[in-house]
């Protein structure tokens, strides 16, 4: 395991500082719900799962994209004098049109947009780079217990980048999480055992035809691969989205207890409820809405999945809002 050695901003050069650099689509300071303590999460592009109620859909394709929100737009064309392909231009009724299938994420027109109407999801980071944002915040780690949180989208689709980057926050005494939707081969997810303080693990559901329908894989090698996780004494932290009709019935919370209770090294489960909000995400991206059209789990029902799972044992960890 990383060790948890007092964070030092004056450790920022990592000797992996010229590795392949990572596809990042943010860096969010001061987050508390993604892992111990305050910490800074840095979300990677790419993922191997589909799950229709994604909430970051920017993270999933293993490219840069655009963001365009038209509502935003002031028609001060800027975007459209720059674009060197014609995916920025002016209508016959001289109003400005974005033509995504022949855009080439070359930026300019974003540099240029100051309304906030374009908007880049992905940008090429070092390791260095990215220490150097995180090492901003290395006194509210120290104070709280924090550090740093690599998620996704699944970081370790992008393998190489994010085992240099924990390997750089261990070296600089930084608590390292890695968020991971355990979609993937086990000798990837076993490299990152030695350099991750925390895991975050995410459970989708146990219902395995289900599971297909929703997320776009049987749950077999998640399932697989968090029981192998466990037994290399790594601390997890289950995290749970509870999705009303889709994986909140009575069999598949009961065969969540069953699975967790029976497993090493389970800090806590961690809930989170459902909501939509991030579907007008789907719509600047030029992706089809596809999150369910289902109300957020009620305040009452997930107290009761709560006591569910901690009748097997595990520790529990309601939304801070419900
Ligand atoms: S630069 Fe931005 S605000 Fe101006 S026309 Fe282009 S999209 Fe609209
Ligand atoms: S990203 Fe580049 S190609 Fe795409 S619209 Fe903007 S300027 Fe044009």
């Amino acid at each position: 395991m990383a060790g948890s050695r007092t964070a030092d901003a004056g450790a920022a050069t990592s000797r992996a500082g010229a590795s392949t650099p990572g596809l990042v689509f943010d860096i969010k300071r001061f987050a508390v719900h993604d892992g111990p303590g305050v910490r800074t999460t840095v979300f990677l592009k790419g993922c191997p799962l589909s799950c229709a109620w994604c909430h970051n859909p920017e993270s999933i394709d293993r490219k840069p994209q655009l963001f365009y929100r038209p509502d935003r737009c002031i028609e001060c064309l800027e975007c459209v004098k720059v674009c060197p392909t014609g995916a920025q231009s002016v209508s016959d009724e001289n109003r400005r049109v974005y033509f995504r299938e022949i855009c080439d994420i070359s930026e300019l027109c974003v540099d240029v947009c100051y309304s906030g109407a374009l908007e880049l999801a992905g940008k090429r980071m070092s390791v260095d780079e990215v220490m150097e944002a995180v090492l901003q915040d290395a006194d509210f780690y120290n104070e709280s217990g924090g550090g740093m949180t690599i998620s996704g989208g699944e970081p370790l689709l992008q393998a190489e980048f994010t085992i240099d980057l924990l390997r750089a926050s261990t070296e600089a005494g930084v608590h390292t999480s890695v968020d991971t939707c355990g979609q993937l081969q086990w000798s990837t997810l076993k490299r990152a055992v030695p350099y991750t303080s925390m895991f975050l693990y995410d459970l989708k559901g146990m219902d395995s035809e289900n599971h297909k329908t929703n997320i776009g894989v049987p749950n077999d090698r998640i399932v697989d691969n968090l029981r192998l996780l466990s037994e290399t004494g790594a601390p997890i932290e289950i995290r749970m989205v509870i999705v009303p009709g889709v994986n909140d019935s009575d069999q598949q919370i009961d065969d969540t207890a069953e699975l967790l209770g029976g497993l090493q090294n389970i800090v806590g489960v961690r809930l989170l409820a459902y909501h939509s909000m991030a579907g007008s995400k789907y719509v600047a991206l030029g992706l089809d809405n596809t999150m369910p059209k289902v109300e957020a789990p009620a305040k009452e029902q997930l107290v009761a999945i709560g006591e569910r799972l901690e009748a097997a044992g595990l520790n529990v960890h309601l939304p801070a809002k419900m």
